[in-house]
């Protein structure tokens, strides 16, 4: 029996994601790492700490990586370095997890929500384009699902309407975009090291990385109760307290020496599915032309996902769906959204997340791909697909 993220048991034949085998690879090391820091008694900040803001910030092709307390820390502390708060607006796409949006409003700013796209249901460019005001500094680009958004023409529009440009990079750790790494898109790129994703702690750790050292002095200040970097007890600004610990530290070394593998595992598992996946009516999230996908999840859509997910489920196959509201229809942020969104709304009906996690094997990816096939035996091929 295993435990299920939603709190209910049973047997499971294929998790949604395995993470004690991964852990299972980095366990000698990190018990070392942890014992060694145990008895240094050095447990905020320290050598592990900067040991991994080194590693992490070459791995992203950036010249600064700054530890923080989670992702939403994260990105909220680099809209405030990059000086955005009370009165500006920052686009965000409504098809995100729900921080991206929390941490503009935690920074004091608005976030003003755009659809996404139809086929790779990422932000793009033009919807960017079309919800510029005179009030918008900034915009979030989610590489959703581990597949940068267009970050060329995002790059582009930004400049056009003199807007800061963030990468939300917390499900897209090794992903790249045109070659180059995700988190090195834009002016500032910002991960969750949250568990679950490609790149997970042993609890809550995040990073801001950028190439402007001014950014990257900001953030560690503002994550370190806006203390000055010449004096403990001299605060010039009024922060937070985010800091990464040196127990995750560790743990973060020891995983980020896999991370590559893991991610090419994730995407052999990604081809397996699409060719699996192709006799039947479900259509996996297309991939942009460029993108090399973290595969964070791996998202298909299809008309009837509440049968399709229950019919799964009754075969021990758990998935998931990411996300089942969208951001601007969640009751605390609905006050910031003044219009419809077609294609996130839409997406939010459609989307069933397969099992995804580095060590499934190819046998349990046919094994879900046969199920699939068998519940839908045709019936969305007849109501077509579009929309
Ligand atoms: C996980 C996640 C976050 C938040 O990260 P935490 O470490 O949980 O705070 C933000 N944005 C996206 C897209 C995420 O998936």
């Amino acid at each position: 029996m295993r435990q299920l993220r939603d709190g209910a048991t049973r047997n499971i034949a294929i998790p949604f994601l395995d993470l004690a085998a991964m852990h299972a690879e980095v366990c000698a090391q990190v018990n070392a790492s942890w014992q060694r820091i145990i008895q240094r008694a050095d447990f905020v900040g320290g050598s592990d700490v900067e040991d991994f803001e080194h590693a992490w910030a070459a791995y992203c092709d950036r010249r600064y990586a700054v530890g923080v307390g989670n992702g939403t820390d994260a990105l909220q502390l680099a809209l405030q370095a990059l000086g955005i708060g009370h009165g500006d607006e920052v686009i965000v796409p409504a098809n995100t997890f729900v921080a991206t949006a929390e941490a503009v409003v935690a920074a004091g700013a608005i976030p003003r929500f755009v659809d996404v796209d139809p086929d790779t249901l990422v932000v793009s460019a033009g919807l960017i384009e079309a919800a510029v005001t005179a009030r918008t500094a900034a915009v979030i680009a989610v590489h959703l699902y581990g597949q940068p958004a267009d970050m060329d023409a995002i790059g582009r529009v930004a400049q056009r309407a003199k807007l800061a440009v963030v990468e939300d990079a917390a499900q897209a750790h090794g992903a790249t975009w045109r070659g180059r790494k995700a988190g090195s898109l834009a002016d500032v790129g910002c991960f969750s090291f949250y568990p679950g994703k490609n790149l997970g702690a042993f609890g809550d750790a995040g990073a801001v990385v950028t190439d402007d050292s001014a950014i990257a002095e900001r953030v560690r200040s503002l994550a370190d109760h806006g203390r000055s970097p010449r004096s403990k007890y001299i605060h010039d600004l009024v922060g937070v307290n985010s800091r990464l610990d040196a127990l995750q530290a560790a743990v973060l070394l020891a995983k980020l020496v896999r991370l590559d593998a893991w991610n090419a595992a994730r995407r052999r598992i990604a081809h397996l599915y699409r060719v699996g996946l192709a006799p039947t009516a479900v259509r996996p999230v297309k991939i942009a032309e460029g993108v090399c996908s973290a595969f964070h999840l791996f998202v298909i859509r299809t008309h009837d996902r509440d049968g399709l997910r229950a019919a799964l489920a009754s075969r021990h196959i758990a998935t998931g769906i990411h996300y089942p509201l969208p951001c601007h229809k969640q009751s605390g942020l609905r006050s910031f959204a003044d219009e419809p969104l077609p294609v996130a709304e839409q997406a939010a009906q459609e989307i069933l997340s397969l099992p995804m996690f580095p060590h499934m094997t190819a046998e349990q990816v046919k094994e879900v791909c046969g199920a699939i096939a068998q519940v839908s035996t045709g019936k969305d091929e007849m109501r077509g697909h579009a929309g």
